[in-house]
Protein backbone atom coordinates (compact mmCIF):
# COMPACT_ATOMS: atom_id res chain seq x y z
CA UNK A 1 0.00 0.00 0.00
CA UNK A 2 0.90 3.39 1.28
CA UNK A 3 4.49 2.35 2.16
CA UNK A 4 5.53 0.45 -0.72
CA UNK A 5 5.14 3.39 -2.91
CA UNK A 6 6.70 5.22 -0.82
CA UNK A 7 9.40 3.14 -0.49
CA UNK A 8 9.67 2.29 -4.40
CA UNK A 9 9.46 6.01 -4.82
CA UNK A 10 12.54 6.46 -2.65
CA UNK A 11 13.99 3.80 -4.67
CA UNK A 12 13.18 5.65 -7.66
CA UNK A 13 14.46 8.93 -6.61
CA UNK A 14 18.10 7.61 -5.54
CA UNK A 15 18.25 6.04 -8.89
CA UNK A 16 17.97 9.23 -10.52
CA UNK A 17 20.28 10.55 -7.76
CA UNK A 18 23.26 7.95 -9.28
CA UNK A 19 22.38 9.45 -12.30
CA UNK A 20 23.17 12.86 -11.78
CA UNK A 21 26.61 12.23 -9.82
CA UNK A 22 28.14 10.80 -6.85
CA UNK A 23 27.16 13.40 -3.87
CA UNK A 24 24.19 12.05 -1.39
CA UNK A 25 23.10 14.30 1.73
CA UNK A 26 21.22 13.03 4.72
CA UNK A 27 20.07 14.56 7.60
CA UNK A 28 19.35 13.25 11.02
CA UNK A 29 17.81 15.21 14.12
CA UNK A 30 19.25 13.98 17.33
CA UNK A 31 16.39 13.29 20.36
CA UNK A 32 15.82 15.77 22.94
CA UNK A 33 17.16 16.17 25.75
CA UNK A 34 13.61 17.94 27.52
CA UNK A 35 10.23 17.22 26.01
CA UNK A 36 10.15 21.31 24.91
CA UNK A 37 8.32 22.52 21.88
CA UNK A 38 11.00 22.10 18.86
CA UNK A 39 11.28 24.08 16.16
CA UNK A 40 11.77 20.79 13.75
CA UNK A 41 9.25 19.17 11.16
CA UNK A 42 10.47 16.10 9.67
CA UNK A 43 7.91 14.71 6.66
CA UNK A 44 9.55 11.54 4.81
CA UNK A 45 12.17 13.13 2.94
CA UNK A 46 11.79 16.80 3.62
CA UNK A 47 12.53 18.96 7.14
CA UNK A 48 11.28 21.85 7.76
CA UNK A 49 12.82 24.48 10.42
CA UNK A 50 10.09 26.77 12.05
CA UNK A 51 11.83 30.24 13.19
CA UNK A 52 10.23 32.81 15.03
CA UNK A 53 10.29 36.01 12.78
CA UNK A 54 10.45 39.97 13.81
CA UNK A 55 6.94 39.96 11.74
CA UNK A 56 3.67 38.80 12.83
CA UNK A 57 3.72 35.22 10.98
CA UNK A 58 6.49 32.98 12.01
CA UNK A 59 9.37 31.60 8.90
CA UNK A 60 9.30 28.53 7.89
CA UNK A 61 11.88 26.73 5.60
CA UNK A 62 11.75 23.38 4.13
CA UNK A 63 15.08 21.41 2.67
CA UNK A 64 14.94 18.23 0.79
CA UNK A 65 17.47 15.58 1.12
CA UNK A 66 18.09 11.77 0.20
CA UNK A 67 16.91 10.98 3.19
CA UNK A 68 15.75 12.75 6.60
CA UNK A 69 16.27 10.77 9.66
CA UNK A 70 13.96 11.30 12.96
CA UNK A 71 14.82 11.32 16.48
CA UNK A 72 13.89 7.38 16.79
CA UNK A 73 16.15 6.09 14.00
CA UNK A 74 18.34 3.68 15.81
CA UNK A 75 22.03 3.24 14.47
CA UNK A 76 21.49 0.15 12.53
CA UNK A 77 18.40 1.96 10.90
CA UNK A 78 20.74 4.80 9.95
CA UNK A 79 24.03 2.58 8.71
CA UNK A 80 21.46 0.18 6.63
CA UNK A 81 21.06 3.06 4.21
CA UNK A 82 24.63 3.83 3.69
CA UNK A 83 25.91 -0.04 3.35
CA UNK A 84 26.10 -0.02 -0.32
CA UNK A 85 28.17 2.60 -0.40
CA UNK A 86 30.29 1.13 2.23
CA UNK A 87 30.50 -2.07 0.32
CA UNK A 88 31.57 -0.44 -3.23
CA UNK A 89 34.73 0.68 -1.68
CA UNK A 90 35.37 -3.53 -1.96
CA UNK A 91 34.73 -2.99 -5.45
CA UNK A 92 37.51 -0.37 -5.79
CA UNK A 93 36.13 2.98 -5.50
CA UNK A 94 37.20 5.78 -3.28
CA UNK A 95 34.23 7.21 -0.62
CA UNK A 96 33.99 9.95 1.88
CA UNK A 97 31.33 10.11 4.29
CA UNK A 98 31.15 13.08 6.63
CA UNK A 99 29.44 14.25 9.39
CA UNK A 100 28.40 18.38 9.53
CA UNK A 101 26.64 20.44 12.11
CA UNK A 102 26.88 22.26 14.99
CA UNK A 103 28.49 20.74 18.72
CA UNK A 104 26.15 18.76 20.24
CA UNK A 105 23.95 18.15 17.36
CA UNK A 106 25.08 14.05 17.18
CA UNK A 107 27.45 14.31 14.84
CA UNK A 108 30.01 11.82 17.02
CA UNK A 109 27.01 9.73 17.94
CA UNK A 110 26.33 9.24 14.61
CA UNK A 111 30.10 8.08 13.45
CA UNK A 112 31.73 6.68 16.68
CA UNK A 113 28.37 6.04 18.93
CA UNK A 114 28.03 7.71 22.87
CA UNK A 115 30.54 6.95 25.58
CA UNK A 116 29.41 3.54 26.66
CA UNK A 117 29.27 1.56 23.31
CA UNK A 118 26.90 -1.79 22.79
CA UNK A 119 26.93 -3.63 20.10
CA UNK A 120 23.41 -1.67 19.42
CA UNK A 121 24.76 2.07 19.60
CA UNK A 122 27.88 1.40 18.18
CA UNK A 123 28.42 3.93 15.19
CA UNK A 124 28.96 3.88 11.14
CA UNK A 125 32.58 3.33 12.12
CA UNK A 126 32.76 -0.05 13.72
CA UNK A 127 30.03 -0.87 11.62
CA UNK A 128 31.06 -0.08 8.29
CA UNK A 129 34.78 -1.73 9.23
CA UNK A 130 32.21 -4.62 10.42
CA UNK A 131 30.67 -4.73 7.03
CA UNK A 132 33.94 -4.73 5.13
CA UNK A 133 35.26 -7.59 7.01
CA UNK A 134 32.00 -9.91 6.63
CA UNK A 135 31.90 -8.97 2.85
CA UNK A 136 35.33 -9.76 2.03
CA UNK A 137 34.93 -13.17 3.83
CA UNK A 138 32.26 -14.07 1.99
CA UNK A 139 34.50 -13.45 -1.62
CA UNK A 140 37.75 -14.84 -0.01
CA UNK A 141 37.07 -17.60 -3.15
CA UNK A 142 37.63 -15.25 -5.20
CA UNK A 143 39.52 -12.03 -4.03
CA UNK A 144 42.39 -11.99 -1.63
CA UNK A 145 41.71 -8.43 0.51
CA UNK A 146 43.74 -7.03 2.84
CA UNK A 147 42.02 -3.63 5.15
CA UNK A 148 44.12 -1.71 7.27
CA UNK A 149 43.62 1.98 8.65
CA UNK A 150 44.66 5.48 9.78
CA UNK A 151 43.41 7.61 11.96
CA UNK A 152 44.30 11.56 11.82
CA UNK A 153 43.49 14.90 13.66
CA UNK A 154 43.62 18.13 11.69
CA UNK A 155 43.98 20.98 13.77
CA UNK A 156 44.39 24.32 13.45
CA UNK A 157 45.34 23.38 9.58
CA UNK A 158 47.95 21.09 11.09
CA UNK A 159 47.52 17.25 10.54
CA UNK A 160 48.66 14.58 13.07
CA UNK A 161 49.00 10.91 13.39
CA UNK A 162 46.11 9.81 15.98
CA UNK A 163 47.62 6.49 16.22
CA UNK A 164 51.11 6.91 16.77
CA UNK A 165 52.49 5.39 19.86
CA UNK A 166 54.99 8.24 20.67
CA UNK A 167 52.84 11.05 20.89
CA UNK A 168 51.12 12.72 18.36
CA UNK A 169 52.75 16.22 18.20
CA UNK A 170 54.37 15.31 15.17
CA UNK A 171 53.29 17.26 12.33
CA UNK A 172 52.46 15.18 8.80
CA UNK A 173 52.77 16.40 5.05
CA UNK A 174 50.25 15.97 2.76
CA UNK A 175 51.44 14.51 -0.54
CA UNK A 176 49.93 13.49 -3.60
CA UNK A 177 48.06 9.60 -3.00
CA UNK A 178 48.30 8.29 -6.19
CA UNK A 179 51.83 8.73 -6.06
CA UNK A 180 52.55 6.89 -2.94
CA UNK A 181 50.16 3.43 -3.22
CA UNK A 182 46.93 5.15 -2.39
CA UNK A 183 48.46 6.81 0.76
CA UNK A 184 48.13 10.87 0.99
CA UNK A 185 50.10 10.76 4.55
CA UNK A 186 52.14 8.37 3.76
CA UNK A 187 54.11 8.97 7.40
CA UNK A 188 51.31 8.49 9.52
CA UNK A 189 51.07 4.75 11.15
CA UNK A 190 48.76 2.50 8.94
CA UNK A 191 47.74 -0.09 10.58
CA UNK A 192 46.41 -3.92 9.05
CA UNK A 193 43.03 -4.79 11.05
CA UNK A 194 41.14 -8.28 10.02
CA UNK A 195 38.49 -8.40 13.58
CA UNK A 196 36.42 -5.94 15.39
CA UNK A 197 38.48 -6.40 18.93
CA UNK A 198 41.46 -4.82 17.06
CA UNK A 199 39.34 -1.93 15.70
CA UNK A 200 38.07 -1.13 19.28
CA UNK A 201 41.31 -1.39 20.17
CA UNK A 202 42.92 1.45 17.49
CA UNK A 203 40.08 3.64 17.59
CA UNK A 204 40.60 3.76 22.25
CA UNK A 205 43.96 4.74 21.07
CA UNK A 206 42.96 7.48 18.89
CA UNK A 207 40.55 8.83 20.96
CA UNK A 208 43.21 8.40 24.30
CA UNK A 209 45.26 10.38 21.60
CA UNK A 210 43.22 13.27 21.14
CA UNK A 211 42.08 13.92 24.54
CA UNK A 212 45.59 13.96 25.59
CA UNK A 213 45.36 17.30 23.69
CA UNK A 214 42.80 18.76 24.62
CA UNK A 215 43.03 21.21 27.57
CA UNK A 216 40.15 21.97 30.23
CA UNK A 217 38.98 25.21 28.75
CA UNK A 218 39.56 24.01 24.90
CA UNK A 219 37.70 20.99 24.09
CA UNK A 220 39.84 20.34 21.11
CA UNK A 221 37.35 17.50 19.71
CA UNK A 222 34.97 19.99 18.82
CA UNK A 223 37.38 22.29 17.64
CA UNK A 224 39.20 19.75 15.06
CA UNK A 225 38.43 17.36 12.42
CA UNK A 226 39.31 13.63 12.83
CA UNK A 227 39.56 11.47 9.99
CA UNK A 228 39.57 7.70 9.91
CA UNK A 229 40.76 5.86 6.75
CA UNK A 230 40.21 2.45 5.81
CA UNK A 231 42.20 1.63 2.60
CA UNK A 232 41.50 -1.86 1.04
CA UNK A 233 43.53 -3.44 -1.34
CA UNK A 234 41.53 -6.65 -3.05
CA UNK A 235 43.63 -9.24 -5.88
CA UNK A 236 41.47 -10.86 -7.94
CA UNK A 237 43.11 -14.72 -7.14
CA UNK A 238 42.20 -15.70 -10.95
CA UNK A 239 44.15 -12.74 -12.71
CA UNK A 240 46.16 -11.77 -10.08
CA UNK A 241 44.85 -8.18 -10.72
CA UNK A 242 44.37 -5.73 -7.87
CA UNK A 243 41.88 -3.02 -7.01
CA UNK A 244 41.89 -0.46 -4.63
CA UNK A 245 39.43 1.27 -2.72
CA UNK A 246 39.52 3.76 0.31
CA UNK A 247 36.74 5.18 2.64
CA UNK A 248 37.17 8.15 4.85
CA UNK A 249 34.88 8.50 7.56
CA UNK A 250 35.27 11.96 8.70
CA UNK A 251 33.51 13.99 12.46
CA UNK A 252 34.34 17.00 11.47
CA UNK A 253 34.60 20.47 13.62
CA UNK A 254 31.42 21.50 15.16
CA UNK A 255 29.91 24.26 12.46
CA UNK A 256 28.57 26.85 14.64
CA UNK A 257 29.69 30.62 14.26
CA UNK A 258 31.56 31.85 17.38
CA UNK A 259 30.57 34.98 17.96
CA UNK A 260 33.68 37.13 16.75
CA UNK A 261 33.22 39.85 19.21
CA UNK A 262 33.70 37.65 22.02
CA UNK A 263 36.52 35.22 20.64
CA UNK A 264 39.79 35.98 21.61
CA UNK A 265 43.36 34.34 21.22
CA UNK A 266 43.54 30.50 20.45
CA UNK A 267 39.34 30.69 19.71
CA UNK A 268 39.22 32.79 17.48
CA UNK A 269 42.48 31.32 15.43
CA UNK A 270 40.69 28.33 15.87
CA UNK A 271 37.55 29.28 14.51
CA UNK A 272 38.83 30.86 11.65
CA UNK A 273 40.65 28.05 11.02
CA UNK A 274 37.38 25.81 11.03
CA UNK A 275 35.09 28.21 9.16
CA UNK A 276 37.87 28.30 6.00
CA UNK A 277 38.06 24.79 5.71
CA UNK A 278 33.97 23.79 6.56
CA UNK A 279 33.37 26.54 3.92
CA UNK A 280 36.62 25.01 1.17
CA UNK A 281 34.62 21.44 1.66
CA UNK A 282 31.26 23.51 0.78
CA UNK A 283 33.24 25.18 -1.69
CA UNK A 284 35.09 21.44 -3.62
CA UNK A 285 31.47 19.75 -3.45
CA UNK A 286 29.41 22.14 -4.82
CA UNK A 287 31.84 22.96 -7.43
CA UNK A 288 32.13 18.89 -8.10
CA UNK A 289 27.97 18.67 -7.83
CA UNK A 290 28.06 21.57 -10.81
CA UNK A 291 30.40 19.73 -12.55
CA UNK A 292 33.07 22.93 -12.49
CA UNK A 293 35.63 22.31 -14.35
CA UNK A 294 37.78 23.81 -11.82
CA UNK A 295 37.50 22.38 -7.96
CA UNK A 296 39.25 24.20 -5.13
CA UNK A 297 41.16 21.68 -3.27
CA UNK A 298 43.59 23.61 -2.53
CA UNK A 299 42.25 26.10 0.22
CA UNK A 300 42.21 24.13 3.10
CA UNK A 301 44.83 20.57 5.13
CA UNK A 302 40.92 18.72 5.04
CA UNK A 303 40.37 19.20 1.03
CA UNK A 304 43.74 18.44 0.18
CA UNK A 305 43.72 15.64 2.39
CA UNK A 306 40.38 14.07 0.51
CA UNK A 307 41.87 15.04 -2.62
CA UNK A 308 41.56 11.82 -4.62
CA UNK A 309 38.81 10.57 -3.23
CA UNK A 310 36.64 13.72 -3.82
CA UNK A 311 35.43 13.89 -7.06
CA UNK A 312 35.71 11.93 -10.48
CA UNK A 313 34.28 8.18 -9.50
CA UNK A 314 34.60 8.67 -5.86
CA UNK A 315 31.35 8.40 -3.91
CA UNK A 316 30.37 11.50 -1.03
CA UNK A 317 27.97 11.43 1.90
CA UNK A 318 27.61 14.44 3.46
CA UNK A 319 25.57 13.54 6.17
CA UNK A 320 24.08 17.10 8.37
CA UNK A 321 23.12 17.21 12.20
CA UNK A 322 20.63 18.92 13.39
CA UNK A 323 20.01 20.16 17.61
CA UNK A 324 15.87 19.93 17.57
CA UNK A 325 15.90 22.70 20.33
CA UNK A 326 14.74 26.77 19.68
CA UNK A 327 17.82 27.73 20.60
CA UNK A 328 19.82 26.19 17.91
CA UNK A 329 17.18 27.08 14.84
CA UNK A 330 19.26 29.58 13.59
CA UNK A 331 22.61 27.18 13.47
CA UNK A 332 20.18 24.30 12.39
CA UNK A 333 19.18 26.90 9.51
CA UNK A 334 23.14 27.29 8.50
CA UNK A 335 23.29 23.68 8.51
CA UNK A 336 20.63 23.01 6.23
CA UNK A 337 21.57 25.46 4.12
CA UNK A 338 25.43 24.35 3.70
CA UNK A 339 23.69 20.98 2.70
CA UNK A 340 21.55 22.34 0.11
CA UNK A 341 24.14 24.37 -1.56
CA UNK A 342 26.22 21.21 -1.95
CA UNK A 343 23.18 18.63 -2.73
CA UNK A 344 21.78 18.03 -6.49
CA UNK A 345 18.23 17.30 -5.16
CA UNK A 346 16.70 19.71 -7.23
CA UNK A 347 14.48 17.21 -9.34
CA UNK A 348 13.36 20.04 -11.51
CA UNK A 349 16.62 21.25 -12.98
CA UNK A 350 17.53 20.27 -16.40
CA UNK A 351 19.35 17.44 -17.83
CA UNK A 352 21.59 17.56 -20.49
CA UNK A 353 23.52 14.60 -21.09
CA UNK A 354 24.09 11.18 -22.03
CA UNK A 355 22.02 10.04 -19.30
CA UNK A 356 18.72 12.33 -20.65
CA UNK A 357 16.52 9.80 -22.08
CA UNK A 358 17.02 7.76 -18.96
CA UNK A 359 16.65 10.47 -16.66
CA UNK A 360 13.74 11.75 -18.32
CA UNK A 361 11.92 7.95 -18.56
CA UNK A 362 12.48 8.13 -14.70
CA UNK A 363 10.86 11.37 -13.78
CA UNK A 364 8.06 10.26 -15.86
CA UNK A 365 7.91 6.93 -13.54
CA UNK A 366 8.43 8.95 -10.37
CA UNK A 367 5.49 11.28 -11.18
CA UNK A 368 3.46 8.31 -12.22
CA UNK A 369 3.94 7.15 -8.26
CA UNK A 370 3.70 10.75 -6.76
CA UNK A 371 -0.01 10.75 -8.59
CA UNK A 372 -0.56 7.12 -7.58
CA UNK A 373 0.62 8.32 -3.64
CA UNK A 374 -1.89 10.98 -3.49
CA UNK A 375 -4.74 8.76 -4.82
CA UNK A 376 -4.47 6.87 -1.48
CA UNK A 377 -4.03 10.25 0.52
P1 LIG B 1 28.67 16.30 18.40
O1 LIG B 1 29.68 15.25 18.14
O2 LIG B 1 27.98 16.78 17.18
O3 LIG B 1 29.21 17.44 19.24
P2 LIG B 1 27.50 14.27 20.09
O4 LIG B 1 27.48 13.13 19.16
O5 LIG B 1 28.57 14.30 21.12
O6 LIG B 1 27.50 15.66 19.30
O7 LIG B 1 26.06 14.34 20.76
C1 LIG B 1 25.75 15.20 21.85
C2 LIG B 1 24.96 14.40 22.88
O8 LIG B 1 23.73 13.94 22.37
C3 LIG B 1 25.71 13.17 23.35
O9 LIG B 1 25.44 12.98 24.72
C4 LIG B 1 25.09 12.06 22.53
O10 LIG B 1 25.22 10.81 23.15
C5 LIG B 1 23.65 12.52 22.37
N1 LIG B 1 23.09 12.07 21.10
C6 LIG B 1 23.39 12.57 19.88
N2 LIG B 1 22.68 11.96 18.90
C7 LIG B 1 21.92 11.05 19.50
C8 LIG B 1 20.98 10.08 19.05
N3 LIG B 1 20.67 9.95 17.73
N4 LIG B 1 20.36 9.30 19.97
C9 LIG B 1 20.65 9.42 21.28
N5 LIG B 1 21.55 10.31 21.77
C10 LIG B 1 22.18 11.11 20.92
MG1 LIG C 1 31.77 15.28 18.58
Amino acid sequence: GHRKVLEENRKLYNLLQDLKGNIRVYCRVRPQKMSTPTPVLIEDDHITIITPSKHSKEGRKSFRFNRVFGPSATQEEVFSDMQPLIRSVLDGYNVCIFAYGQTGSGKTHTMTGPKELTEETRGVNYRALNDLFHISETRRDTFSYEISVQMMEIYNEQVRDLLATGGINKKLEIRSSSQNGGLAVPDANIVPVSTTSEVIELMNLGHKNRAVSSTAMNDRSSRSHSCLTVHVQGRDLMSGAVLRGSMHLVDLAGSERLDKTGAKGDCLKEATYINKSLSALGDVIASLAQKNSHVPYRNSKLTQLLQDSLGGQAKTLMFVHISPEYDAAGESLSTLKFAERVATVELGAAQVNKDGTEVKELKKQLANLKAQLAMKE
